[in-house]
């Protein structure tokens, strides 16, 4: 994934981080030192914000946009639409087809 769509993703998952400070916690991002940003999102022990607070966590790591399970890239397109996203197309679409087999529940994307 070249630097430009990374830089991209990040303002996406900072602008959803955004909006969730805004709505749930009447905070605005810039109101937190960027340097602390990771513990103070932690803090809030929110769901969402952790998934993006970990999105964050592996840009700065250079694995954002890797699988974890099979680690290929996973499409632009995906990670445009979900930016927290954990698996590639083919994985997801495994792991969805193991879940029906074992289950009833329909995987959340
Ligand atoms: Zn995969």
């Amino acid at each position: 994934m070249d630097a430009r769509t990374v830089h991209e993703l990040r303002e996406t998952i900072l602008n959803r981080i955004q909006h969730i400070l805004i709505h749930s916690y009447g905070q605005s991002l810039d109101s937190i030192d960027q340097n602390n940003l990771d513990a103070h999102l932690a803090f809030k022990g929110d769901p969402q914000l952790n998934e993006l607070r970990l999105a964050l966590y592996r840009m700065k790591e250079g694995t954002y946009g890797n699988c974890i399970y099979c680690k290929n890239p996973i499409s632009v397109e995906i990670l445009r639409r979900s930016p927290t996203a954990h698996f590639c197309e083919s994985c997801a679409a495994k792991l969805s087809a193991h879940l029906k087999r074992n289950s009833m529940h329909k995987t959340a994307s």
